[in-house]
């Protein structure tokens, strides 16, 4: 299979040429052929599938095939959950829309809106974050009259997300008569709700199913709590990898623990919720272009993060959820390159490990790390409580005790 059977316009060919694309993935060749004929389409698919390119493909094609009506302002509205994914998505339409006239503009909150207004008044193609895309609605700045082409991205994040009511709210002001397309990679009973409602006999496709691309090799390193970042030092320093993902728990472990790698000579950076969207670029294209060889994220803030040189994704907290298990660990082995997840686990996370084995429907190697001294396990001390997930914060961080070097 290869991209010229599916009759695609020359430039946006073209545009797959200098993306470096060969061959279409597994999702891509099962969900371009129905969107170019129309049909709506729900796709089970999570990201690393080459999923993006999968809409944005018949998207250019449509648009295309209706070249004249391109100055009628935007024909396509992409919501994504968050500001990552959204200048990501509008990346691939940047880039694979490049042989042709056709513009997107990303939209999201945190920044100026006044360079996103001017960029909605010629653009194609909207990809916005919904709460900025409803606020620009309200004040009569977004114009989405002439929508025909409405992609719902990471749907079970953005419900995740509580953006239920604006996304709603946005859908009710778009033309009815329109092709709409939902992806998510999982698939609750909200999402199940959602597509009922919006779309109309859809296509269903899944890709990868909710299991993590087969690239991937999983490894569990059982340690006890308070060695763990002794523990993933030796592991950086062992491991021959080229961009490493590290994820933690919370904001403040994932600032503290780049920090403090920072400090032990890792080029490290860090991707957290609060944190200035010109922060956010920074770090996230010094980790695409090499300057920082790792980053420590948080789960929201990671949505998004494309990276393809991403080699290791190391879970220095294991998420609560197989679902966020999966999302993690799909940000290596990206369009089925291979990838490694190593995940530290402590005693503590007997029940997580169970859930995400039981996912995987594999047992996952345990692995003591050769060099390694463990005895100091012999002597950790009063025990670490585990901050409680749904606590309500308090200022003296919990969080504060990670690297707390003890005897
Ligand atoms: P996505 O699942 O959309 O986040 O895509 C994951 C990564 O795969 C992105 O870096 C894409 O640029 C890349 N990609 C998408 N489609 C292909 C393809 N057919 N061949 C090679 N890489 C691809």
């Amino acid at each position: 299979m290869n991209f010229e059977s599916f009759d695609l316009d020359r430039r946006i060919l073209d545009g797959i040429r200098l993306a470096g694309y060969v061959s279409p993935t597994p999702i891509q060749t099962r969900a371009i052929p129905p969107l170019l004929a129309g049909r709506d389409v729900l796709g089970l698919a999570q990201t690393g599938t080459g999923k993006t390119a999968a809409f944005v493909l018949p998207i250019l094609q449509k648009l295309l095939a209706h070249e004249t009506s391109l100055n009628r302002g935007a024909q396509v509205l992409v919501l994504a959950p968050t500001r990552e994914l959204a200048l990501q998505i509008h990346e691939n339409f940047t880039e694979l829309g490049a042989k042709t006239r056709i513009k997107s503009v990303a939209v999201f909150g945190g920044v100026s809106q006044t360079p996103q207004v001017r960029g909605l008044d010629r653009a194609q193609v909207i990809v916005a974050c919904p709460g900025r895309l409803l606020d620009l609605m309200n004040q009569g700045l977004a114009d989405l009259s002439q929508v025909n082409t409405l992609v719902l991205d990471e749907a079970d994040r953005m419900l995740d997300m509580g953006f239920a009511p604006d996304i709603r709210r946005i859908i009710s002001r778009l033309p009815s008569q329109r092709q709409t397309m939902l992806f998510s990679a999982t698939m609750p009973q909200a999402i199940r709700s959602l597509t009922r409602e919006y779309l109309h006999n859809p296509e269903e496709i899944k890709a990868g199913a909710s299991a993590p691309v087969a690239a991937i090799s999983h490894a569990f390193y059982p340690v006890p709590a308070h060695l763990k970042a002794g523990l993933l030092e030796e592991l950086l320093r062992v491991t021959d990898h080229q961009s490493l993902l590290i994820f933690t728990r919370t904001k403040h472990r994932a600032k503290s623990l780049a920090r403090k790698l920072e400090s032990r000579g890792w080029a490290s950076t860090f991707l957290q919720g609060n944190m200035s969207q010109n922060r956010r670029q920074e770090s996230m294209t010094g980790f695409r272009t090499g300057k920082y060889k790792i980053m420590v994220a948080t789960d929201i803030a990671s949505r998004g993060i494309d990276c393809d040189l991403i080699s290791h994704v190391i879970n220095f907290d294991l998420p609560d959820t197989a679902e966020s298990y999966t999302h993690r660990i799909g940000r290596t082995g990206r369009a089925e390159r291979s990838g490694k997840a190593l995940s530290l686990v402590t005693s503590e996370d007997a029940d997580q490990v169970r859930v995400i084995e039981r996912a995987l429907g594999q047992a996952v190697e345990r692995i003591q790390l050769d060099g390694f001294d463990y005895s100091k396990a012999g002597n950790p001390g009063p025990r670490q409580k585990k901050p409680a997930r749904t606590a309500p914060r308090r200022s003296g961080r919990t969080g504060k005790g990670i690297f707390m070097d003890r005897p």
